[in-house]
């Protein structure tokens, strides 16, 4: 006779699912174990950031894991199979000689919990979802807007990151100008009969995310007017205000400033001050985009730089840039609370507007999303765990090893600074071209060959159509003597290159 108790799927799939009796508890612990085990015999092992396959090696190894089977497999066989092809073949962020993108080592705090939001699985959208992470969400992102300077009636959500929240900022700032200038609302007619005139100003060097929403909220790319910018890759305000004064008078309507915080390439700030007078001036909305800049909010000794944030009518920040959080974390800010209406429809299941008259807070009438992570306890633990102090002086310690690293290159003869004295914690330098290799080139070969050695990783860039090479210092553990062992491979393997194919 078969046994059916001990087969049947309801035992089966109970040990799937957390739930009350110790058992459960027992269970989930060890499995919590054995993660834990696979991630840091991982981490034990690697004495660098990368394994140096290429793509189609690891596609090649990938293959051989990704059947899917119908019975059920022990998560330790899984593992197993995973480690090597997955978690060995990752681009390990937390090695102190990843400094490639802006793309962080994550803090503890963060990662444990991740454990957590996934555990509790509340959905962001309506109260009767996350009773409590409503309010660590709300709470949260008030003080965040304490920390701006914004007023008391500011606020904000957390987004899935910059683009994100670029996005958020060119549609509010756009359908504010459309009620205000023409009462018309876009969130219930559509576009308005002039919106091909609609312009938004952001610099040569803002984030593309700029370009890319404005396109998507149908203004087309070519709404956008980007603004050269001075030596220290900054916008130059009086080339705002030319170009603005050149729109007006050809009849056009430039609606929103959109002013980088910290760009991805240099770092660099633009003249918030003078940018949000000129604004003030003329109506316009100023975003500022400080997805990695917002660092600096906790720095004690940098964050002189971000004065006049205030000043913005919305912010971006990223938590997963330049504040160690894991993958996904942003946050937008807006100055007047009444804006965050223009993102606000309803649905009679989740957020009826009798729920607005009862004082429930719905997030999801903030938010582009509907089902939404519950980031902010990330935000919270680190936070908590951490405290502001510690975190400011990491981010402080990663601008003091990114200026040894300017310095350093600056000293070498081979090596040529675009941003000799960072303004932020990233380097952006090239290797001078020796005989007849043209320094392109050279720079593209030696990011090549570093990475697939996997030592170090370090990104290129394009400076006047040329490859350059960049450093993005996030980790607090980095020292200057990884940063001088990185510059020597760097020479090491230009020689290499040099001496292989010229001589
Ligand atoms: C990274 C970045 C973004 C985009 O943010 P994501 O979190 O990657 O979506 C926007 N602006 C700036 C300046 C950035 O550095």
């Amino acid at each position: 006779m078969v046994n059916t108790t001990e087969k049947s799927p309801v035992s089966l799939y109970d040990s799937f699912f957390l739930h009350q009796g110790e058992e459960s508890v027992q269970h989930f612990r060890n499995q919590v174990e054995l993660v834990i085990n696979t991630i840091s015999d991982a981490f034990q092992d690697s004495d660098r950031p990368f394994k140096g396959r290429t793509a189609q090696e690891i596609q090649q190894q990938l293959h051989d894991v990704l059947n899917v089977p119908e019975d059920p497999q022990s998560l330790h066989e899984v593992l197993r199979e995973i480690e090597e092809p997955v978690i060995r073949n990752s681009l390990h962020v937390s090695n102190e000689r990843s400094m490639a993108h802006l793309h962080c080592p994550p803090v503890l705090p963060g990662v444990l919990a991740e454990l957590i939001i996934g555990a509790l699985n509340q959905s962001m959208d309506s109260w009767d979802q996350s009773p409590s992470a409503t309010y660590v969400e709300k709470e949260i992102t008030r003080y965040w807007t304490q920390l701006v300077s914004f007023p008391e009636g500011a606020d904000g959500v957390f987004t899935s990151g910059g683009t994100q929240s670029n996005y958020m900022g060119m549609l509010l700032a756009r359908d504010a100008f459309c009620l205000s200038e023409w009462n018309h609302s876009v969130q219930i007619k559509g576009l308005p009969k002039h919106f091909h005139k609609l312009r938004v100003l952001c610099s040569e060097e803002a984030h593309f995310s700029v370009k890319k929403s404005v396109s998507q909220i149908g203004l087309g790319e070519q709404a956008v007017i980007p603004i050269s910018v001075d030596e220290g890759h900054r916008m130059d305000p009086m080339e705002v205000r030319h170009v603005v004064e050149r729109l007006e008078q050809e009849g056009l309507l430039p609606y929103v400033i959109v002013a980088t915080c910290g760009t991805t390439d240099y770092g660099s700030i633009d003249p918030l001050d003078e940018l949000a007078e000129f604004c003030k001036e003329k109506g316009i909305w100023l975003h500022v985009d400080a997805a990695y800049g917002a660092g600096l909010l906790l720095s004690q000794e940098h964050c002189h730089k971000l004065a006049s944030l205030e000043r913005a009518d919305s912010v971006t920040l990223d938590f997963h840039k330049w504040m160690f959080q894991p993958i996904s974390c942003g946050m937008f800010l807006v100055k007047e609370r009444k804006h965050m209406r223009l993102f606000a429809h309803h649905a009679d299941y989740l957020n009826p507007l009798e729920d607005e008259d009862d004082g429930i807070l719905n997030l999801v009438n903030k938010s582009v999303q509907t089902t939404r992570r519950f980031d902010a306890l990330k935000v919270l633990l680190t936070l908590k765990v951490m405290g502001t102090r510690l975190l400011g002086q990491m981010v402080d310690r990663t601008m003091e090893v990114a200026q040894f690293a300017a310095s350093e290159l600056n000293k070498r003869p081979a090596f040529y600074v675009e941003n000799s004295s960072p303004e932020l914690s990233t380097v952006v330098f090239q290797y001078q071209s020796e005989g007849s290799c043209p320094a392109g080139e050279l720079n593209r070969k030696i990011q090549q060959m570093l990475f697939h050695k996997g030592e170090t990783i370090i990104a290129k860039t394009s400076v006047r159509g040329e490859t350059f090479l960049k450093f993005t210092i996030l980790n607090p553990r980095t020292s200057e003597q990884d940063v001088s062992v990185v510059i020597d491979e760097i020479e090491a393997t230009a020689k290499q290159i040099i001496g292989g194919t010229y001589h």
